[in-house]
């Protein structure tokens, strides 16, 4: 084993307090981790799984001195924490992974889709407004409507999108964000895929089993595997692509990178998520090592397990709004549910989900 290794007892600490964090948190504690999870006041189901629970504001300088003080390595559950408190964590010596350069390119739609330009990775159709200045002159906008104008930033579950269809719709959505946006030109969809990729500081890569989602609402509703609707070239190319990114983002952790296949067999890179990703939620129960494992071994420098699934599945969000008839699940016998611990249902919030086994 290496020296950088970073060995169980240690303390890891989690910026986040959601249920990304929860689960990750399961995993930590199972292979003799201690925990930390710095979370500001609010709904957080992971602070409850922690060793020791920092209900503080990202910008509280004790709890900055405090983490670093104790935390042999620092992780983020969703990659909108604060650039400034991470690049501060390692400019005081914190070991941060994934890092500020990989967060800084996560955080931002004009920043990945720079990044798959730079790399020749196909991507959708995309063109930056910013806040200030909508400036459209010399554009032909019919290139990218009907499309989907978004935040640049801090967009998840379909938040912080319009659907546009014409300029007049673009410019009140523009106006509407009040913040940087991309204009993306809607994808007609054959089917949406993901892929899960770790890469340890000793430079070790490993690639999950590619799955195949369906959105409602711009909500992961969905994830099945084996998939329906792609071919073993599409997969190979996703392969290929995951790899690629994870070794250019000199990645420490674990990457998950969503996928268009449109209705002519093109493949769109849409984004990235530098941390657990919903559409591996399966991997607890269909695979030998759980993605939330992988997180854990990849951050400490340990060797990288197998994320390949074991068995056939499909796991399902349960959604605000509509989860209440949860109960019924646990009178199927191929199904595990998993609730979050929320203290608050709204409609469209992710509560729980279940993954059924067909092995
Ligand atoms: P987030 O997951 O951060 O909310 P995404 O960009 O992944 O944002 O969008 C959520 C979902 O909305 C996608 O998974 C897809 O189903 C749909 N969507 C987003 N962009 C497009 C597009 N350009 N064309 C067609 N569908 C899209
Ligand atoms: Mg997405």
């Amino acid at each position: 084993m290496n020296n950088s290794v970073i060995k169980p007892g240690s303390i890891i600490c989690i910026l986040g307090g959601g249920q990304l964090g929860k689960m990750t948190l399961v995993a930590a504690h199972q292979m003799g981790y201690r925990t930390m999870v710095w979370a500001p006041p609010g709904d957080n189901p992971a602070m409850e799984m922690a060793t020791h629970r920092l209900v503080r504001p990202y910008d509280c300088p004790e709890t900055l001195t405090n983490v670093l003080s104790q935390a042999s390595v620092i992780t983020t559950e969703w990659e909108n924490i604060p650039l400034g408190l991470i690049r501060k964590l390692e400019s005081h010596g914190g070991i941060v992974r994934p890092g500020s350069k990989v967060l800084e390119v996560a955080q931002s739609r004009r920043l990945e889709k720079m990044m798959a330009r730079e790399l020749q990775i196909p991507t959708t159709k995309t063109v930056f407004f910013s806040a200030k200045d909508f400036n459209a002159d010399g554009l032909d906008l019919s290139e990218y409507l009907p499309g989907i104008l978004k935040t640049d930033g801090l967009g998840y579950d379909g938040k912080g999108q319009w659907r546009v269809n014409t300029p007049k719709e673009l410019f009140e959505a523009h106006d509407k964000a009040g913040v940087d946006c991309v204009l993306e030109k809607m994808v007609s969809l054959r089917t949406e895929l993901s892929i899960l990729v770790a890469r340890s500081p000793s430079g070790q890569i490993n690639l999950s089993d590619v799955v195949e989602n369906t959105h409602k609402d711009g909500i992961l509703d969905t994830t099945i595997w084996p998939l329906e609707n792609a071919s073993e070239f599409e997969i190979k190319k996703i392969c290929k692509i995951a790899e690629r990114v994870a070794d250019h983002l000199g990645l420490e952790g674990i990457l998950a990178l969503e996928f268009f296949v449109d209705t002519e067999g093109n493949l769109l890179f849409n984004e990235m998520a530098p941390r657990p990703h919903n559409s591996f939620h399966g991997s607890i129960e269909a695979v030998y090592t759980s993605q939330f494992e992988q997180h854990v071994r990849a951050i400490c420098d340990l060797p990288l397990g197998n994320v390949r699934f074991c068995t056939q599945f499909e796991m399902t969000n349960l959604i605000g709004g509509t989860w209440e008839d949860w109960s019924k699940i646990l009178g199927d016998p191929t199904g595990r549910l998993h609730l979050y611990g929320k203290a608050e249902s709204r409609p469209g919030r992710k509560m729980g989900h279940v993954t059924q086994l067909f092995p």
